[in-house]
């Protein structure tokens, strides 16, 4: 599965991609993740040269019928998702990220893998959104994380290639594979048996310590 995301800060995706399970995905090749920023594609006015040599790439202006706060203009933006675009190799997705998009589950993710997609491009809005003829001419699809406003599409990008990756065959070890299983589990318990804690002593509950496998999985259900 490729991962191309569209947006502005390609820089705040290392730290969590270069960790743990999805670090090792890119290296077994399981996942490719590639970043394409608007900014690199503004020509024209929105493209300012200074006497210092400093050059200014503007991506956003104002919206058309007034309003608070800016737009992520169209132009930079479809620029981008033509280069990743010319990078896919097989079926592909087109996500737009907006709070009032349809609501993202592991049930898309699962979906993603049995409809075989190879290519996923995400597209990550800032301010106070994109232009709505992105979605238009992509025939993208909108998709929202949940029912809360964030500052941009960052975030959003990073859950689904989290959470995608988890489906695909390999990502996960055989150990992490069945605790994915066990999600519906709440309470999980680790040494010490007791633990103190402020003067006070909280107990792993007796079933664990049974032995008793049959009682311990009825608990977990029950849990
Ligand atoms: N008033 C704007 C709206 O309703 O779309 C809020 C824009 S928000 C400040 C900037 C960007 O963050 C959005 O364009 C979107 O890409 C992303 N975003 C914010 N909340 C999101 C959510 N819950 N799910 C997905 N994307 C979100």
């Amino acid at each position: 599965m490729h991962f191309h995301v569209v947006t502005l800060f390609p820089e705040m995706f290392s730290s969590y991609l270069c960790e743990s399970i999805l670090a090792r995905a890119v290296k077994e090749k399981k996942i490719q993740i590639s970043f394409y920023n608007p900014r690199d594609y503004v020509t024209g006015k929105y493209k300012k040269v200074w006497p210092d040599g400093n050059v200014s790439r503007i991506v956003d202006d104002r919206p058309y019928g007034g309003g608070p706060g800016m737009i992520l203009r169209a132009e930079p933006v479809l620029k981008a998702v033509a280069k990743a675009q010319a990078k896919t190799k097989g079926k592909t997705k087109i996500i737009l990220f907006a709070p009032r998009g349809k609501k993202f589950e592991t049930v898309y993710a699962k979906n993603c893998i049995k409809k075989k997609i190879t290519d996923i491009i995400m597209i990550s809005g800032r301010y106070e959104g994109i232009d709505a003829r992105v979605k238009k001419i992509l025939k993208a699809e909108e998709l929202s994380i949940g029912d809360y406003v964030l500052t941009g599409g960052e975030l959003p990008a990073l859950v689904l290639i989290d959470s995608i990756a988890r489906q695909i065959p390999g990502v996960l070890g055989k150990f992490e594979s069945l605790e994915e299983e066990r999600i519906s589990s709440g309470e999980f318990y680790t040494r010490p048996e007791v633990l103190e804690h402020k003067g006070k002593k909280y107990r792993v509950p007796k079933v664990l310590l049974s032995g008793n496998h049959k009682e311990i999985e009825a608990w977990k259900k029950g849990e």
